[in-house]
């Protein structure tokens, strides 16, 4: 088969050899906390201020990182590939876009952003971000992390819908395959004809969805997949 569009989907074993710790670490925690206490709505209400430092301190993080061969490669993909690309991360640090890629939308938002939410403006933000901090566009005391909360919409799902529609190729790139909407798409894309192909650590929970899975880490395993895709194979 011909392959003209390409989606990617990446989550956090993406960036896991650059330093950046995954989701479900040891023992099932983040950074040390419970998902729940520090990634829903209810958190957010509760302890504003435990939340906003968690994310305050992942920020304060990303200075210390940097991409890693498969975030340079997939940039590469995206320079060099003339057919339809469409990178999708689950991921909120921002290595994929330092390491060049452009074809690139981040479904569950971003530690250099924040969120009004009361007018739902999004903001570039770089530096921390206190509970009641002012909004730049209607000054209401009420920005918090941009960062897409369990129970949430993730951000441009018509955009991924219509992309997965039109791929001939989806590839799922370190992740679990645990959280919806995301763990969905390699379904979608199989319905509307695409092949598929998962690229993680060890088998995800949606392995079995996947015409054919390569188990390693990302930093060797991508490189050679897309060595592969320019190269036409
Ligand atoms: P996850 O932590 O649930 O799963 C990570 C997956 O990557 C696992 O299946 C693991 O086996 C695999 N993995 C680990 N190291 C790898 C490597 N070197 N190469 C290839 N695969 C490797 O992550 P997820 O599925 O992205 O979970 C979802 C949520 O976690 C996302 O919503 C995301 O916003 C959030 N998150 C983001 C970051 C980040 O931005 N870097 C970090 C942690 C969590
Ligand atoms: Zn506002």
């Amino acid at each position: 088969m011909t392959v003209r569009n390409i989606v990617i989907l990446t989550g956090a074993g993406v960036s896991a050899e650059s330093g950046v710790a995954t989701f479900r670490g040891p023992g099932g925690l983040w950074e040390g906390h419970r998902v729940e206490d520090v990634c829903t709505p209810e958190a957010l209400a509760h302890d504003p201020e435990l939340v906003h430092r968690f994310y305050d301190e992942r920020r304060e993080k990303l200075a210390g990182v940097m991409p890693n061969a498969a975030h340079l490669a997939l940039a590469r993909l995206d320079r060099e590939w003339s057919g339809g690309l469409l990178l999708v991360t689950q991921n909120v640090d921002d290595l994929h876009e330092r390491a060049g890629s452009t074809r690139l939308l981040h479904m569950h938002g971003e530690l250099k952003s924040a969120l009004c939410a009361a007018c739902g403006v999004r903001a570039a933000w770089e530096d921390s971000l206190p509970p009641e901090t002012e909004c730049p566009n209607c000054g209401t005391p009420a920005l918090r992390p941009d960062i897409v909360f369990f129970g949430e919409m993730p951000y441009q799902m018509e955009r991924i819908e219509r992309a997965l529609g039109e791929a001939d190729l989806f590839v799922s790139i370190g992740t679990s395959g645990a959280v919806y909407p995301a763990a969905g798409f390699v379904q979608t894309a199989r319905y509307h004809g695409a092949a598929t192909l998962e690229l993680n650590l060890d088998p995800s929970a949606g392995s079995l969805w996947f015409g054919e899975s390569r188990m390693g880490p990302a930093g060797a395993l991508v490189p050679i997949w897309i060595e592969e895709v320019l190269a036409g194979a």
